[in-house]
Order: structure tokens, then sequence, then C-alpha cells
């Protein structure tokens, strides 16, 4: 046995009471705010540490990494408290298992899917859904109706589209396309006619912001100074659909929004209306895979998206997002690491940037 490390801290008189509360709960939205020491280990925890609740009389609180190491304690291999938070964990899990279900030549279940990201089927499911804001049913059938926009604005019909796609009737072809277009794929066709949208103009700490929907899901997410400009900038997008103001039903739409703008780590719990080319939607596709806290060059999305060559393009793409934050084209960088533009303003870039990198360090 070595020497008990040194417990001569303030905490160790006088344990906070709230800090017991969210280390019993394991509670993760405590990870960051604190860690605690164990002293019949020599250990140190996040507050979420799957680990078996310490004794009371054993446990130092500590506010950071350095304090509790100074005082001898080395950090605990299960929650890694020196290593990226759970969330960050988390996102590259379900980041991983989006690629899979990309490159996949057959579907993959549910099973594997969890299985390889080292999770239970059930803690999986919650986990993606958290993360991306739909099931990974949902993102599979995403995955497969990409293929049917790439088609439909080649081919004469609407019928003939979905035969080349490979969907062996129109029937099941609506039932799973509509949920990605957010129109019939008629109306998709026609650029949106016959689509109503809702909208409202909000305030967030990036300034002023414009949340849009159709019935199938958010299709914009506008930031800037001035909302009429916002306005005339959604009229643009969608100009052939009908724009109504949202209702008081809306604003806890708007609300949402707003919460995932402020901490874009924790996902938008909502369903995404993603319009676009077929190009458009392989790189905001590719966007989303960044996980909060990360970021990436122009140059890898095109590769990752398997066209190297199309750097331009694909920086065109970002600029086109309607979506900010959700579909985080903040997240793109120049290859050297220099921010680059950004459609809604560097200011506001660097800010997420920001805010992203202190929610994954902590
Ligand atoms: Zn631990």
């Amino acid at each position: 046995m070595t020497a008990a490390p040194d417990t001569a801290a303030p905490d160790a008189i006088d344990p906070d009471v709230e800090r017991w509360a969210s280390l019993r709960r394991r509670d993760p939205a405590a990870d960051g705010r604190f860690v605690y020491a164990v002293r019949s280990t020599g250990v140190y925890c996040r507050p979420s540490c799957a680990a078996r609740s310490p004794r009371p009389e054993n446990v130092v609180f500590y506010t950071s990494n350095a304090e509790a190491e100074q005082a001898g304690f080395r950090p605990c291999k299960r929650c890694r408290p020196d290593g990226p938070s759970q969330s960050v964990r988390r996102a590259e899990a379900v980041a991983a298992a989006c690629r899979l279900i990309e490159e996949a030549e057959e579907v993959p279940h549910l099973e594997e899917l969890a299985a390889a990201a080292g999770m239970s089927p059930h803690h999986f499911h919650r986990i993606f859904k958290q993360v991306t804001g739909v099931t990974p049913r949902a993102y599979v059938q995403a995955h497969r109706a990409a293929r049917v926009v790439d088609v439909l604005q080649q081919a004469g019909s609407v019928t003939e589209a979905i035969y080349e796609a490979g969907y062996g009737s129109s029937g099941r072809f609506y039932e799973s396309a509509g949920g990605r277009l957010g129109m019939t794929p008629t109306s998709y066709r026609k650029g949106g006619v016959g689509e109503t949208i809702r909208f409202a103009v909000g305030v967030c700490s990036l300034g002023s912001i414009l949340v849009a929907a159709t019935e199938r899901g958010v299709c914009a997410i506008l930031l800037g100074d001035d909302p009429d400009m916002l306005l005339r900038d959604l009229q643009e997008r969608f100009s052939r659909a009908e724009l109504i103001g949202g209702d008081a039903d809306f604003e806890a739409t708007v609300a949402q929004v707003v919460g995932f703008v402020e901490a874009p780590g924790m996902g938008l719990g909502l369903p995404l209306d993603i319009g676009g080319t077929a190009f458009q939607q392989r790189v905001w596709q590719a966007l989303r895979a960044i996980p909060a806290g990360r970021t990436a060059s122009y140059a890898e999305i095109a590769d990752a998206i398997g066209e190297p060559a199309a750097v331009r393009a694909v920086a065109r793409a970002c600029g086109a997002n309607p979506l900010a934050v959700a579909i985080p084209c903040h997240r793109v960088v120049r290859s050297d690491g220099g921010l680059s533009g950004y459609r809604w303003g560097v200011e506001r870039k660097r800010d997420l940037l920001d805010r992203e990198r202190r929610e994954a360090v902590q």
C-alpha cells in the first residue's frame, strides 16, 4: 500500500451538499464543474462516473483536475476526467455510426450499430436520437432517400425516379421519402409550390434569429443583426412557398432552437426538413458528422463525400446552408485552421466555435 494522498482541502471538512447530490445521481450536467477524489483508491472522477459510489468519508471535492492532481490523485481510467467529456465521446460514437450507415452495402441493424458503439441497443437508440435529432432508422431511411432526390432532379417523371432509385413500389417511396423531403416528390420538383412555412423571429446571444418550419420539420435557422434582412433571406430561399407568421404554438419551437444555439453540444431535439440539391445534401450530411468541439477543413469535407476536387463547390454549399448551427457549417475552417468566412458573420462563427470548445473540455 502506498501512502494516502494529501487530503487537506477545505471541501474535506464541509462536503458540499449539492455536489454530493450530483455525485449520487451521477449527473453528467455536473461534469466539468467539479471532480471528486476518493482517498481509499487515490483516484479522482467526474461526477457522472459509473464506478461504485464511494463512502462519504473518503471523498474530497476539487474544482479542477489540476487541484486533484496536485493533491496526489490520479485520473480515473473509467470516466477519464482528463479526456474528452461524455458528450464529446457520445457525439464521436454517433458520428462513427453515421459513417457505418453511409458506407454499408446493406443497411446495418440497430444491434450491429450499438455493438460497434459499445452500447446496448436501447442506450444507443436514445443517444443517437439525442445527438442527431432523429432515430437511427430515420437516418438510414434518409440516407437511402438522398439517392431519390438525386434522380428526381434529372428524371422525366416522379414514377421513373422512384423506380430508378430502386424502390419496388411507389407507395413505399411516398411513405419514406415524404419524411425526408418534407414535401411530396411532386411539390419538391416544383420548388415547394403549395408548401406552407411558419416562421418567427427571436433573439439569442448571437443576435437576431429567424426560425422557420414546414409541417415536417425545421427548414431554416437564419442568424443576423437585422430581422428584416432575415425575413427577406427567407423569402428568397422559399420564394414559391406560402410564408405565415408563427402562432403561440410555434414559440415553443423557436425556444427550443434558441436553446440549441446556446448549447449546440446538447443536440436539437426537433426534426429537420432539409431541402437543397443532391450535392448540397451530401455536403450538409458530412457537416452533421463533425462533432461539436471539432472542426474540419473544406478539403476534408470534399474528401468525405468522395469529391476531393470539389473544394470550392463544398465551400459554396456551406454558404448556401439554410440551417445555421443545426447543419454546423461553422465547424468548417481553412486547412491552416483559419476561420475563413461564415454566411452569418465570422464573429458569430468564432463565438460558436469558442462555446463548443468550452463545452467539449468540460
Ligand atoms: Zn471515474
